[in-house]
């Protein structure tokens, strides 16, 4: 779908990280995850403009890494992740036709998948790429098992997910009314009894979350940067 808008979500302060900055300004082999998660939205031929939500007193930051890429906007974030994508929606031109949104926190997904959320639009309000559980999943209460989950029939989230705009704006408003939490866009289209649909997610499109997390990102970024 043409007339995208990509939302770039990197308000979160990524305390679990322990590093001295925000982690959307933390390096992965020399450039922050900002540049690394909005490169591949920039490039993206659908997307016409990029809005970053940056970390409230670093949207001056925000604005120096992404301005040599394109179009942009850059707003201070909300308190969640929710709040964020709600100080973007607020920037996004009225007549964008699609919203795609991606946390900076997933340093690795490719140009390939934001086209392939996007095509997949049609016909559905939502798209998010799906990757599979590969552990067994387990019920449990502290440290008491209390079954196993079938986890034929579950997939693990990822972004960029995929919108209809009109779609987005008013799942969002409707959460808002409700004072419902949602950790992910697609949440909240669901909730509203939205079509969401899934395609396939990568499997290197992990979220980097903790130290661990970087340091195993870290490696794979200046593999790639070797080629
Ligand atoms: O904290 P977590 O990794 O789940 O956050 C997912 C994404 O949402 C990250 O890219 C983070 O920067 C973003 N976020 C945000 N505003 C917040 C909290 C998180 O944009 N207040």
């Amino acid at each position: 779908m043409q007339g995208a808008v990509a939302i770039v979500l990197a308000a979160g302060s990524g305390e679990r990280l322990g590093q001295d900055r925000p982690k959307a300004f933390v390096e992965l082999a020399g450039r922050p995850l900002l540049v690394h998660a909005a490169g591949a939205a920039f490039a993206c031929s659908a997307v016409s403009m990029v809005v970053v939500a940056a970390p409230p007193g670093g949207e001056d930051l925000a604005h120096a890494i992404v301005e040599p890429f394109g179009a942009h906007a850059v707003v201070a974030g909300g308190a969640t992740r929710q709040g964020s994508v709600r100080a973007a929606l607020a920037v996004v031109p009225a007549d964008a036709e699609a919203i795609v949104c991606h946390d900076a926190a997933r340093p690795f997904a490719t140009l390939e998948l934001f086209a392939r959320v996007l095509a997949a639009l049609h016909g559905a309000d939502g798209v998010v790429p799906a990757v599979p559980v590969p552990d067994t999943v387990k019920r449990v209460d502290g440290d008491v098992v209390l079954g196993t989950v079938a986890r034929e029939r579950l997939v693990l989230a990822q972004t960029p997910q995929a919108f209809l705009a009109s779609v987005l704006r008013e799942a969002h408003e409707r959460a808002e009314r409700d004072l419902a939490e949602v950790t992910d866009d697609a949440a909240a289209l669901e909730r509203a009894g939205f079509r969401v649909r899934t395609v396939p997610g990568e499997p290197g499109n992990f979220k980097i979350t903790t130290a661990e997390d970087l340091a195993r990102a870290e490696a794979i970024a200046l593999e790639l940067a070797r080629g």
